[in-house]
């Protein structure tokens, strides 16, 4: 049987435990000492948060999205406008639209960049209409890289080079060029500025590739090959990566 004392003792200790109970409860939320739902509860621990720890810090704004960079890629000619004719007979549009088809799929590969075409068929655009320019223009691209390829009646002649109009393109032309350059092996010609519709009329950096001449037999049948026209869609792509500091 309990002694008396230690009876008197446990109730004691029942009572402070209770009124401690009761007096932190009323400390925590003053105005509500009865009928707390849970969720008041839980209100009521977000409150004496605060006032430990200050106010809660507001979220903080999600990161504005960045906006991909539109690079369009310029398949020079296209359908009744072949282009140059190769040594053997190819068509200049035909290697224009295989090498853009490249360079466009490796860009889908590049997270930061939306890749765009003039065409990506044989289709013949207009430059009466300034189709090509428009197009670019109107997307509010970024850069336009118009890839073409050259001839001359010197079926000797050979080498890359590299054109641009606006003062605002030569930084992407001498990028571009020396990759690309280096990927051909061609002759050097260097950049050059010109007034070719394409880089007159685009409003945002622009620049022309004439990879090499068609017209040299050797570097034809170089160009037309699977690995060379990867090649040069890849110094492409390093390029416009350089350029945008991808
Ligand atoms: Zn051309």
């Amino acid at each position: 049987m309990m002694k008396k004392k230690n009876f008197l003792i446990l109730v004691t200790l029942c009572i402070l435990i209770v009124g401690a109970f009761i007096a932190t409860n009323m400390l925590a939320e003053p105005g509500l000492s009865q009928g707390i739902s849970e969720n008041d509860e839980a209100n009521d621990i977000l409150v004496a948060d605060q006032q430990i720890f200050g106010p809660l810090e507001p979220p903080a704004p999600a990161e504005p999205e960045k906006e991909p960079f539109k690079v369009v890629i310029d398949p020079g000619h296209g359908g009744e406008d072949p282009g140059a004719e190769g040594a053997s007979g190819s068509y200049e549009k035909d290697f224009t639209l295989a090498v853009s088809l490249k360079v466009a799929s490796l860009l889908e590969d590049v997270p930061d960049i939306e890749a765009y075409m003039t065409r990506d068929k044989d289709v013949f655009l207009s430059s009466e209409t300034r189709d090509r320019p428009n197009f670019a223009n109107e997307l509010e691209a970024d850069l336009f890289i118009s890839i073409h390829a050259n001839t001359f009646a010197d079926p000797t002649v050979s080498g890359t080079e590299t054109f641009y109009y606006h003062d605002h393109s030569l930084g992407l032309a001498n990028i571009i060029h020396r990759h690309v350059a280096k990927a051909t092996g061609f002759r050097d010609r260097g950049v050059s500025q010109e007034n070719f519709f394409v880089l007159r009329d685009t409003t945002m950096p622009a620049t022309l590739l004439e990879i090499g001449y068609l017209t040299n037999p050797a570097d034809e049948q170089t160009m037309l090959t699977e690995e060379f026209q990867q090649a040069v869609a890849e110094a492409i792509v390093d390029g416009i990566k350089e350029y945008l500091g991808l």
